[in-house]
This record gives structure tokens, sequence and C-alpha cells, in this order.
């Protein structure tokens, strides 16, 4: 085995960072109230789940009334669709998304269809990069959101959300994002993003799995999806998680105030992955070339499948991806590589390597170490 892992899928998941860690432990122990309770103890609870909403809504630029905190980064996204849909059917029936969501987007719109609604789902360039005058053509009197995520989580293509935004708000359409994978790297503004609906999920930035945040524009009704009490002013019933709401208003913060440290150094070390992948013959980048998420590498290589690089990677002690949330013995390639047009010879073979704050100069010369001699490795035996 391997001595450590050097870690190369921060798309997937981040280590909690240990300040975080430290916000979250009196929750956990003394601070155990529940919020709802009247008593002191459940006070302290409710005092720190406000601050953690005023930390939020300071670095979404929005009022903390309109931040709500939900159980993942898909339970966002779930709530934010089906909560608008379902409280706008006497609108209209209509949906508007991207072919290369993720799937907490796509199967929401999907489960949709069982209802009565119908979702347009927008083709992308080969860069991944959604058109803002199709949204535009879209758009019906039966329309009755539009969702675009605002980075892709496999090939980390930025889209143009701000533009987006402006031809929603002039046709009067809510406008969601998926901002799960932007969180830590793009400005998260909701006024100059132009967006009603904003998804966050706490792991992809430092923060503890199994919390997730929905901004809520003010005056857009949303239908909750659980029932029960009246927590999170009646938009998600149940306890809160005080110690998983402190640590995740703490880590978005963490992370915005590390912003301009991290963000330089880590895209430095992906250019250079970039540069020296690309020299590998039968490889191309995947996504957009400038336009896309600074910690984002993403590739395709001819005639290899993905998973048999990972799983030689593996071996050597790394941890990446394919990109896609690939179900093992599966042989569909990605949807998003698809909707890009790559042909099967080369949408098998797809490597995501994505880097995070604690990634080194080392792991980035280690991994280009080994990586040409697996490809070539795998091509000569046929996999
Ligand atoms: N949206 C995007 C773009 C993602 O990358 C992910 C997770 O990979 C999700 C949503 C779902 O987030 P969670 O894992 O918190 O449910």
């Amino acid at each position: 085995m391997p001595e450590r892992t050097i870690y190369l899928d921060n798309a997937a998941t981040t280590a909690l960072d240990s300040r975080v860690l430290d916000t979250m432990l009196p929750y956990f122990t003394l601070e155990y109230g529940n919020a709802s309770s009247i008593y002191t103890l459940g006070r302290h609870a409710m005092q720190a789940i406000d601050r953690s909403r005023e930390e939020v809504a300071a670095i979404l630029h929005c009022r903390p009334t309109e931040v709500a905190f939900v159980g993942c980064g898909s339970e966002s996204d779930n709530l934010a669709i089906k909560g608008m849909a379902f409280a706008s059917q006497k609108k209209g029936n209509h949906l508007i998304t991207s072919a290369i969501e993720h799937h907490a987007v796509l199967h929401t719109c999907q489960y949709l269809d069982r209802f009565g609604f119908k979702t347009t789902y927008l083709p992308v360039d080969e860069y991944g990069c959604v058109d803002p005058e199709q949204v535009a053509r879209a758009i019906t009197d039966q329309t009755v959101l539009v969702s675009v995520m605002y980075a892709n989580n496999e090939i980390g293509t930025i889209e143009p959300i701000a533009e987006i935004g402006r031809i929603c708000r002039a046709k009067k359409i809510p406008f969601h994002i998926d901002a799960v994978q932007a969180a830590g790297a793009l400005s998260l503004d909701v006024t100059e993003l132009n967006v009603d609906l904003l998804s966050l999920s706490a792991h992809k930035f430092y923060g503890p799995k199994g919390m997730g945040i929905l901004y809520v524009r003010q005056g857009m009704r949303i239908l909750p999806q659980l029932q029960g009490g009246s927590q999170e002013r009646g938009r998600r019933a149940g306890t809160e998680n005080v110690a998983g709401i402190v640590g995740t208003a703490a880590a978005l913060r963490l992370a915005y105030d590390d912003l301009p440290f991290v963000t330089p150094r880590v895209q430095a070390l992906r250019d250079q992955l970039i540069k020296e992948i690309l020299k590998i013959p039968g490889s191309q980048l995947s996504g957009h070339p400038t336009n896309r998420l600074p910690n984002n590498a993403s590739f395709a290589f001819e005639g290899v499948e993905g998973e048999s690089i990972l799983l030689n990677l593996d071996l050597l002690g790394f941890a990446a991806s394919t990109g896609s949330a690939c179900t093992s013995g599966s042989v569909d390639p990605s949807h998003v590589l698809v909707a890009l047009g790559l042909p099967p010879e080369w949408s098998h073979g797809s490597l995501r390597l994505t880097l995070g704050k604690n990634n080194t100069q080392e792991d980035v010369d280690a991994i280009l170490a080994v990586l040409p001699g697996i490809i070539e490795k795998l091509r000569g035996l046929g996999l």
C-alpha cells in the first residue's frame, strides 16, 4: 500500500478544515440544545444558527432571511426545482435546464414529468457552454423556472450566469443556479449574478458532509418538500443540525477569506497539469480552455478506459475520478461528455483531476511522473 493518498478529487469532496471542526465541536457536546426550545440551552443553539445565517448572507450579499440550511447539495437542488415547480402549477408547467447538469437537477426534472411538467434540456457547445440566446428562445408563456449550473462538476466549464439571469429577469422567470462546484472559487453575489435561487453543498468547500444551503430571493414562493415543524421559516421541517450549520457557515467564510491565497496557487498547479498531460499522445482537454474552474483539469484519452486509468492510479496511491459518478460495471460514458459531442473512443477515456488547497507541487510532480506510462501501458493491453 502506498504511504499516503495523493488526493486529486476535490470536486468529489474535500477534507474538513480543522478550523471548521473547532467551530463545530461544542455543538456536539456542551451546546446540544434544540434550537426550538425556549430555555437558555435552546436559545444558544438558535443564536448560533442566526449567526451562521448572517455569515452566509454576507458572502451571498443577501438578507439572512433568504438563506435556508438544508441536508445536502442534492436536497437544495430538489427543493429549488420541485419547490418552485409545485408552487407555480397554476402559472405553467415548463422548465428549462441544460443537458450537462448534475443528476440532482436532471433527475428532479425527469421526476416532475409524472406531474405534468415538461423540461427543455438545452444543448451545449463543444466546451460545455450554454448559449444565453438559446435560453431566451426556449422561454414560453408556460415557463416557471430556468435552472443552469454555475460551473460543471465534470469539466469545470463556467456558464454565463449573469447574462442568463438578465434574460430571465427581463421575462420575469425565476432563475436557479446549482453553484455547488463554484463555491469557494467564484463570486456568489446573488445581485451581480441576477439569480433567484442558489444551491450550495458544504462538503465541497472544506465543510461537513450532509449540509447544504438554498438561497431563496425574498418574494419567491417555493413549496416545502418536507412536512413537519416550521424550521427554516417553513421551508424545511426538521430539528436543525446546529453543528453542521455552524460548520457550514464557518467553512464558507474561510473559503472566501482564503480565496486570494488559494486560487492563484491552485490555478498554477492546474495549468502545469494541463500543459504536461496534453503532451501525452491522443489526449485532449475537456471543457473550456480558459473559462473553467481554477482547480479543474479534465481530459479525454483516445482508446483507453477511464476506469482502468483510475484503478492503476489507485494502486499507486492516487485518488482521481473519471468525472462521472459511474456505476461500477457500467460502460455508458458520462452524459456531459456525450453532450460535448465526444465520440465513444474518446468519451470512455475520461480523467478528472481536481485540486484543492491541500495539494502541493510534489503531488502534481508525482502524478505527472506516472500518468504517461499508465496510458501507454493500457493502450498496449487494449484497455
Ligand atoms: N451539484 C453538483 C454540481 C455537484 O457536483 C454535486 C455533488 O457532487 C451536487 C450537486 C450534490 O451535492 P451533495 O453531494 O451535497 O448532495
